[in-house]
């Protein structure tokens, strides 16, 4: 069962086009596999567009403090609604096509937020390997991150966030195990060490490189890089 949602704050950003696309993709990632929090994004999107609508209604029905309404047209309404349904336009809605991405010779069907975004070539380290989103965001960095089965990143930090959307398989660190679609977001307060025992593809996103905790960094900062 997913136990890692993103908070509150996230959501509504979201659904306000608030945030930068790879930390949207990352929620949509997530909602695709969570019913609870795909309950709130169209809530809050309905409150949303309800409000939207309030305001343009507002602006069209302005009431002066006599109670008179200024500037009405009361057939505006009325011929807003004849114009939308006369219309003969069908909606088609495309079907959803699968796409399937590869690594090291496992098969994974693609987040279906990802199917129009570019991705780089595949890097690998050891049993990491790193195919870049093509996202242009500066000093946020958006991947998808392949580990193969016994597989783990060594214990780090971030000096800015870090979110990681298991897409598939599994992984585990302190915390506990995770399962496809949690939704961990993590600060420089939190070291953390995943290992993934039967492997797993993990959607990242992060504004610094990794600073790792344990005494041999200088070895491992290729690695920072290399996940950053
Ligand atoms: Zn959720």
């Amino acid at each position: 069962m997913i136990k890692h949602h993103p908070k509150f704050q996230l959501i509504q950003g979201f659904v306000n086009g608030e945030l930068p696309a790879s930390l949207s993709a990352g929620i949509a990632i997530h909602a695709d596999l969570c019913s609870e929090c795909r309950q709130q994004i169209s809530l809050l999107t309905e409150q949303l567009s309800y409000a939207s609508f309030e305001e343009v209604t507002v602006d069209k029905y302005s009431v002066s403090d006599s109670g008179k309404q200024d500037n009405v047209n009361p057939l505006y309404f009325e011929q807003a609604i004849a114009a939308i349904t006369k219309s003969n336009d069908i909606d088609i809605i495309e079907p959803k096509i699968e796409k399937n991405i590869i690594f090291k010779n496992h098969v994974y069907s693609l987040p279906f937020v990802l199917h129009n975004m570019v991705l780089g070539k595949t890097a690998n380290i050891g049993k990491l390997a790193r195919a870049r989103i093509q996202l242009d965001e500066n000093e946020i960095h958006s991947s998808l991150l392949h580990i193969e089965p016994g597989g783990s990143v060594p214990e780090h930090t971030h000096n800015g966030f870090e979110l990681t959307v298991l897409i598939a398989g599994q992984f585990s660190d302190k915390e506990g195990e995770y399962v496809p679609g949690d939704f961990i977001m993590l600060d420089k307060k939190h070291p953390h060490h995943p290992v993934s025992e039967k492997g797993c593809l993990c959607f990242t996103v992060a504004n610094d490189s990794l600073h790792f905790t344990q005494g041999i960094s200088k070895i491992l900062n290729p690695i920072g890089a290399f996940i950053y």
